[in-house]
């Protein structure tokens, strides 16, 4: 009976699937509620909650330090304001938008610098930590 035996493998594959399915709903929601319990910082999104512990600077702190154009940087810091981004070394453009670390004024691309302080709570170059102090307390800003 041919019949038969595509029922049998059909129910199989079905219940493999839903358990698979189970699965990773259970997995889901072990991590939403793990994730929940853990503390966040008040007003940031954890987009990045793979590892709920990083030793970078969090989304918020780094959208405070300064941001400008460089055309704007050659403005303010003239002839020393480095002509290339020290993270993926190519040169500035007038119309690319840069930030500026609070502490040493070291400048970089917004995109470069910004993941690379997602990870990394020093500057670059110089290696200060443009916190003052390392996650004291979180302001609000929202
Ligand atoms: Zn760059
Ligand atoms: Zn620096």
């Amino acid at each position: 009976m041919i019949g038969a035996g595509y029922v049998v493998g059909f129910t199989i594959f079905t219940g493999t699937i839903l358990f698979v399915f189970l699965m990773i709903a259970i997995c889901f929601l072990v991590q939403r509620t793990s994730a929940y319990h853990h503390q966040q910082p008040a007003g940031t999104v954890p987009v990045h909650s793979i590892n709920n512990f990083h030793p970078g600077i969090d989304e918020a702190t780094i959208r405070q330090y300064p941001k400008l154009l460089y055309a704007e940087a050659k403005l303010h810091q003239g002839n020393s304001t480095s002509s290339c981004c020290s993270i993926c070394l190519a040169d500035y453009n007038d119309t690319d938008v840069l930030r500026l670390l609070p502490d040493c004024s070291h400048i970089f691309h917004l995109k470069c610098v910004d993941s690379w302080l997602r990870l990394h709570a020093t500057c670059p170059v110089c290696r200060n930590s443009p916190l003052p102090e390392v996650m004291a307390s979180v302001e609000v800003t929202s």
